[in-house]
């Protein structure tokens, strides 16, 4: 890219007005002084191929991809790298020099880093992990705790049958345990994860009896409207480490920003305080 580029990415999906990473990204972008811009853009399903083979043609060097074209964008994408094909779905597409589209899922680093950033000493081997739910955010979750060597997986799911094809498809360190049941999951566990939208604002709670927590327990929850949700300050009474689920939507980001614009940008208060602006 010669100097009188300026770098365009943005975020596709449908809706996309309630994103928040065009402020993280304008965030990064300001701070390392890149004459760059990051544009949400609405994209209905039936224009996604027409749009992704436009956008290289603009001056784009990649964008994100949200609901609902996660999946569909696999297979448009010409390369897909393992970890989005075994999530099934992606959330960037990096637009190469050579005309390719690359296609990644940073979601289940951005979980991982965001504990290793809050909890230093949190080890995934350490012991089980508990998730609750079994949908798109968890597939991201269950593979990075796989990848990381988590010895056993408890997954627990309103729609039974969705946890038990997880478990089909990830393999035998999962054990599907009954939704009314859930708590059981908590007695031993190292990790103990929420990846449903309960807790969220306009949403009941996730309410599951929290007896089995340990004060070793780290408990995180990817809701994060309200960043305290009741599973967190429940858990937090109980003297666990908790973890909300702002920072994962922070580091997911990363990989992309440092793929499209050549900088690693940092995760830090000052961006925090910029996206709860
Ligand atoms: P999804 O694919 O639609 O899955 C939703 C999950 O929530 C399913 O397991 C679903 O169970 C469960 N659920 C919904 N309503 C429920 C209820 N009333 N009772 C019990 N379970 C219920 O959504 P997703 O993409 O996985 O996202 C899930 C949450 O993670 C959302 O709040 C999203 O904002 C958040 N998220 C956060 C990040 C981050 O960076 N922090 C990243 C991705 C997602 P059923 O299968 O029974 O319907």
């Amino acid at each position: 890219m010669n100097d009188n580029e300026i770098p365009l990415a943005g975020v596709i999906g449908s809706p996309v007005a309630h994103s928040k990473s065009p402020i993280l990204h304008g965030h990064w972008l300001k701070t390392h002084g890149i004459k760059g811009h990051y544009i949400p853009m609405d994209v209905d399903h039936r224009d996604l191929e027409s749009v992704i083979h436009a956008l290289p043609k603009m001056g784009f060097v990649g964008v994100n991809v949200t609901i609902p074209h996660k999946e569909a964008v696999l297979e448009l994408a010409d390369l897909v790298t393992d970890r989005a094909a075994l999530i099934g779905a992606a959330n960037t597409l990096i637009f190469r020099k050579d005309g390719k589209v690359h296609a990644d899922n940073t979601d289940g680093y951005g979980f991982m880093e965001n504990l290793r950033q809050n909890v230093p000493d949190w080890n995934p081997e350490a012991g089980p992990a508990a998730i609750f739910g079994a949908g798109g955010a968890a597939r991201a979750v269950i593979a990075a705790l796989i990848e990381s060597g988590v010895s056993e997986l408890r997954l627990a799911n309103r729609t039974r049958a969705r946890a038990e094809a997880l478990r089909s498809e990830f393999g035998p360190k999962i054990s599907v345990y009954d939704w009314v049941q859930a708590g059981d999951m908590l007695e031993g566990a190292a990790t103990v994860v929420n990846t449903t939208s309960l807790g969220m604002a306009g949403k009941p709670e996730l309410r599951i009896p929290l007896g089995g927590l340990s004060r070793d327990t780290v408990v995180t929850d990817l809701v994060y409207a309200p960043l305290e949700t009741g599973l967190l300050l429940a858990a937090q009474e109980k003297g666990c480490r908790a973890v909300d689920g702002l920072g994962m939507l922070l580091h997911q980001a990363v990989p992309a920003f440092e793929r499209w614009f050549g900088v690693r940008p940092k995760v830090n208060e000052a961006l925090r305080r910029a996206i709860l602006a």
